[in-house]
């Protein structure tokens, strides 16, 4: 597997740095966002270094899209909001700060809920 050694999510696939894991599998990981926008805020990530968007192939981002139903069902489930956001940000204009690519889910409790 694929990895950038300076790489903060390459780090947490391999178990250098702890996280709080909701879903893995050969292909993918999902993980608590360590900065918590709001109450469920996950992360799921390819375990191969991809940067962005423009360097994930069809494959790879047809599993990992699979996983996001599964997701949202789970964090519907557990936190019971009112909706959920589904973000990703590719280059640093568009907001992105981890260069491992990335899909947030946002779960929404409404107007003054931090996001949005
Ligand atoms: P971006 O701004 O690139 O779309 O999102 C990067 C996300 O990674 C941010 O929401 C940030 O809180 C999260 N993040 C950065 N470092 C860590 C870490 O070490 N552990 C976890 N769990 N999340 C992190
Ligand atoms: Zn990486």
């Amino acid at each position: 597997m694929s990895n950038d050694v300076n790489c903060i999510f390459c780090k947490i696939i391999k178990g250098e740095i702890p996280s709080a894991k909701v879903y893995e599998d050969e292909k993918v990981l999902a993980f608590m966002d360590i900065s918590q926008v709001t109450k469920g805020h996950t992360l799921l990530i390819p375990k191969a270094h991809k940067t962005d968007v423009f360097e994930l192939d069809t494959e790879l981002a047809s599993h990992l899209f699979s996983v996001v139903p599964k997701l949202a069902k789970g964090l519907k489930a557990t936190y019971k909001p009112e909706g959920l956001n589904i973000v990703n940000n590719n280059g640093e204009t568009a907001g992105q700060t981890v260069f491992h690519y990335h899909v947030h889910l946002i779960p929404r409790y409404g107007k003054g809920d931090g996001f949005g």
